[in-house]
């Protein structure tokens, strides 16, 4: 039941680290750190085509975040698979988080920063605070699920959390330089969303991360706000 990573990504849509923090964790991972993924929903609303099922696609988008985290070398992918555009605060959504850091034992956890400003995807939103609030306290005491630990998922301290995608509260810049084609690579495999436009993705990509390194001493970077778990 237990498979013990170092880090466990907690992502709304099977794409989004792949964007937002895919260069940092194709760092980690050379540098021998063990990451999973936990992927709320599978991204069955994420198409402009009319012709394209919703369960057709969300398979589609879980091969694609497979083949993405074979790319970068990420250990295990695990799918909730609740509805796209559905993710709200609720026990049983937050329950499910507790149940994945329960089983993966990360010391760092990376989600959405729940707190940019005006537009956010609302599944990005509600991912970050029930992420974080599964980390603080949920996860950890042993009371919060009592029917999750007679099922053997015992609590866990998770040391750290870096939320990706801050607007202007970035408290930590992660040297991207000797990844980007690796985080490039990953992102390509995402061909039903980036299939038809990858050179535009590119670009953007390219230019987003020069624009987050800008002051530092590397070219290229991904943002995030740190969280130190303390407690
Ligand atoms: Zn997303």
């Amino acid at each position: 039941m237990e498979k013990k990573v170092d880090i466990l990504c907690v992502s709304p849509h099977p794409d989004d680290i792949e964007f937002a923090c895919s260069g940092t964790i194709a760092r980690l991972i050379k540098e021998g750190k063990k990451v999973a993924y936990l992927l709320c929903t599978s991204g069955d609303k994420g198409t402009s085509d009319f012709t394209i099922k919703p369960e057709v696609l969300s398979k589609m988008r879980e091969k694609e975040s497979q083949a993405a985290a074979k790319v970068l070398g990420v250990t295990d992918v695990m799918f909730l698979r609740f509805p796209d555009q559905g993710l709200e605060d609720t026990a049983q959504f937050r329950k499910e988080i507790v149940r994945g850091i329960r089983i993966y034992k990360p010391e760092t956890v990376f989600c959405p920063d729940p707190y940019r400003k005006y537009l956010w995807h609302r599944d990005h939103r509600i991912t970050g605070v029930v992420t974080l609030d599964a980390v603080y306290p949920y996860a950890r005491d042993h009371l919060a699920y009592p029917d999750l630990i007679e099922q053997g998922y015992m609590p866990h301290k998770v040391r750290e959390v870096y939320c990706w995608a801050p607007d202007d509260n970035a408290n930590h810049w992660s040297d991207i330089t000797t990844t980007i084609e690796t985080k490039l690579a990953a992102l390509k495999c995402h061909e039903s969303q980036v299939g038809d436009h990858f050179e535009e993705t590119e670009a953007w990509v390219r230019q987003r991360a020069a624009d987050a390194a800008k002051g530092r001493k590397f070219k290229l970077a991904e943002a995030f706000h740190y969280v130190d778990v303390y407690y």
